[in-house]
């Protein structure tokens, strides 16, 4: 049997960046190995592990999945279990849900599903919206359908051994808009001789952002959002009037069809702007999430396991705006994401003080087991 806590703080050690879990993922199959599921499978939509544990007999599939990437950000603690790699640490409490999801892979070996199966899903690259998507397209998910998903995630600003769930939209959908401006450098006596994308890059910053605020929501069903993210002209050299430009924004909303909207706003500015300025432009959308979309029955789900273990239920009345790409799972199965409260007072996700809560480790556990009772136990 593994420790949770030593499992979790090895993990915390080595973190590695989204598509680059390697060592993870061969520890991670290490433990199942020892599980003895019907099924093992590594390599699935880059280094995701799946492990199937079948009754063979009928009933429900179900699906838990924990992500397991860090974050490129650098970790300056003193605990024993700090990363040792430089600029990449766990700050999004991934090491817990994988050391989570791995310990209770131990409690269904020893007791198996009675019906239906269960499907334990690692997945890779959820910090750049990648894994889910790459794992679900893999030829050995394509035959696994369930019919329930669930994933966890620690939630720091909530009390401790609280659930957080709410039905219909739960983390809304993102995605990074990178706009491309071309006009023509010329000597900076001269502007008049080359065509400068500043003013156009300018009218974008101010108008780009109103397009989801400001008398404009009337527009869309739900909430949504485009920050300005990062913005470059020229190069720093006085000699020169500049010939492009780079904008980033990213875009949210809580509803699918309310993000195909802004996107479809966003990218008819920009054209708008540049054709009559007589520049060109180029626009790459990155890093795309779905909105995450919890069903009623598997709320109520989780609404059961809350009052079978005595956890206090938050039900959250707006949706977050933080994306998360388990959305994927949402959309193909009766799913839930729920977050485990990590303390009102815990650093926030990706803050550079942020460790995951130990104490959260043996409740994650069964909170996995109690959902996997009521739906395999037959
Ligand atoms: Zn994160
Ligand atoms: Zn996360």
């Amino acid at each position: 049997m593994i420790s949770l806590l030593e499992f979790r703080h090895e993990l915390h050690k080595h973190p590695e960046l989204s598509g680059r879990e390697k060592m993870t993922a061969r520890r991670i199959r290490e433990i199942l190995e020892g599980t003895m599921p019907d099924l093992l499978v590594s390599g699935v939509g880059g280094h995701g592990v799946v492990a199937v544990f079948d009754s063979g007999n009928p009933g429900p599939v179900v699906l838990f999945r924990a992500d397991m990437d860090a974050l490129p950000i650098g970790e300056k603690a003193d605990f024993p279990h700090a990363s040792v790699n430089p600029g990449v640490s766990h700050k999004c409490g991934h090491d817990g849900h994988t050391a989570i999801l791995a310990g209770f892979a131990e409690y269904v070996s020893e007791c198996r599903p009675k019906r239906g199966k269960l499907i334990l899903v690692f997945q890779p690259a959820e910090e750049t919206g990648r894994g889910a998507k790459a794992m679900l397209e893999h030829r050995a998910m394509k035959s696994l359908k369930p019919n329930y998903s669930f994933a966890l995630h620690n939630l720091p600003g909530y009390p401790e051994d609280s659930v957080v769930v709410r039905t219909g939209t739960f983390a809304a959908a993102s995605k990074g808009m990178v706009i491309r401006l071309k006009g023509k450098t010329s000597h900076a006596s001269e502007p008049e001789k080359g065509k400068s994308p500043a003013s156009v890059m300018a009218g974008l910053m101010v108008d780009l952002p109103r397009l989801s605020g400001n008398g404009n929501t009337g527009d869309y069903d739900d909430y949504v959002l485009l920050t300005l993210i990062h913005g470059n002209l020229g190069t720093p050299a006085f000699g020169t009037s500049p010939g492009d430009a780079v904008l980033m924004v990213t875009l949210r909303a809580y509803l699918d069809a309310d993000m195909e909207k802004l996107s479809a706003g966003a990218t008819a500015l920009v054209k708008s702007r540049s054709e009559a300025a007589g520049l060109t432009y180029d626009i790459d959308f990155q890093e795309e999430f779905p909105a995450s979309v919890n069903h009623p029955e598997a709320v109520e789900l989780i609404t059961r396991t809350c009052e079978k273990l005595d956890l206090s239920l938050v039900e959250a009345v707006l949706p977050f705006r933080w994306s998360e790409d388990f959305a994927h799972f949402t959309a193909i199965s009766r799913a839930a994401l729920f977050g485990l409260g990590a303390g009102e007072n815990h650093p926030a996700l990706h803050n550079p003080d942020y460790d995951f809560p130990d104490r959260l480790l043996e409740r994650g556990v069964q909170i996995w087991k109690s959902l996997y009772h009521q739906l395999l136990d037959g």
